[in-house]
């Protein structure tokens, strides 16, 4: 193998730069020369690809999103979409692609490889929901970005007496979500595998104001039916029903432009890494993720179009924690 593509896509994750340099230097160190592609899926079409050396990816692994850039492309949904991809990459002579993106990119990481080109995926989505990978890149700086969030909304609610709910992201999983509120020490956590009525939400909130308590925090993620929006727009329509007085902030696209923490910094490196040396074993149409602390490789066959359950026995310890 003399010639690989690295592109990212869909929703940046922090921890995406140190993936594209663990890529770059990883093929290089193996004698590959590496190409970038900007804009993830629309740069493949567009044939937008720059050669990457060594120092091109030099001081970008402490930078929240990706140097590359990112899309959504509705375009490479279809066949002759990846078609196009297709030929301007036989016509660059570049022989493999590696994917960092989250569900919907390793759905078109799949796509390509079924037309016979080599793939891999890099497992990264600061909603963690991808099939094989135990954590994603960019899931531990959203988490620090909630948390710090919520320790702060702490401080003026304990002043105010109010209850504060904390929106975050996750699409339909409430794995941050879930985190965040554990590690902050929220009093309930909203998420959309275990779905709460606004009436049950209330009721909780009532009972940690009945139990002496001088604030509320309350995580929700933006997945749930019952999000930030929907629960104070009940709690305006029924004054006094949780006891305090309620406030919501919407995190969302805060969470993403973060610098990355060390561990998003090590995973990542660690993938992109796998992510080459699963090409060079000659290995294709795979995810590169960890599991028990160990690289391993998935099919994509096996986890598109799935989404990763939530250990909902977390769900019980952060209940049982605000008790
Ligand atoms: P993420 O990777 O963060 O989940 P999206 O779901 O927006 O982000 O997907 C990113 C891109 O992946 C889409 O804009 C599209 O180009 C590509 N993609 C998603 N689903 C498919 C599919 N079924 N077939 C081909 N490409 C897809």
């Amino acid at each position: 193998m003399q010639r690989i593509a690295v592109l990212t896509s869909g929703g940046d994750a922090p921890g995406m730069n140190a993936a594209i340099r663990a890529v770059v230097r990883t093929g290089i160190a193996a004698g590959i020369e590496v190409y970038g592609v900007r804009n993830g899926y629309a740069g493949l079409i567009a044939d937008e690809m720059i050669y990457l050396d060594r120092r091109d990816v030099g001081n970008i692994m402490q930078l929240g999103g990706t140097f590359l850039g990112s899309a959504r492309c509705p375009e490479f949904m279809t066949i002759e979409g990846r078609q196009r991809a297709l030929d301007h990459l036989a016509a660059r002579g570049i022989e493999a692609l590696v994917v960092i993106g989250g569900n919907g990119s390793q759905t078109g990481s799949y796509e390509l490889s079924q037309m016979g080109y080599p793939v891999v995926g890099v497992a990264s989505t600061i909603d963690n929901d991808l099939e094989g990978s135990d954590i994603t890149i960019g899931v531990d700086t959203a988490i620090n970005v909630a948390l710090e969030a919520i320790d702060r909304l702490k401080v003026t609610a304990a002043s105010h007496r109010r209850a504060f709910l904390v929106e975050v992201m996750g699409r339909k999983c409430g794995y941050v979500a879930l985190m965040a509120g554990i590690a902050g020490g929220a009093e309930m956590v909203v998420i959309p595998e275990r779905e709460m009525s606004p009436e049950q939400v209330a009721h909780q909130i009532k009972a940690a104001y009945d139990r002496g308590k001088n604030h509320a925090m309350v995580v929700v993620a933006e997945g749930a039916v019952n999000n930030a929006k929907k629960l104070i727009d009940y709690f305006a329509a029924n004054p006094g029903a949780t006891g305090f007085s309620p406030r919501a902030t919407i995190l969302g696209h805060v969470q993403r432009g973060a610098l990355p923490t060390a561990s998003d910094r090590l995973l990542a490196s660690r993938l992109g890494e796998g992510a080459v040396r699963a090409l060079l074993d000659g290995k294709s149409g795979v995810l590169v993720g960890i599991r028990d602390d160990q690289i391993v490789t998935t099919p994509l066959a096996e986890i598109v179009g799935k989404q990763k359950p939530l250990d909902l026995r977390l769900f019980d310890l952060a209940q049982m924690m605000a008790q």
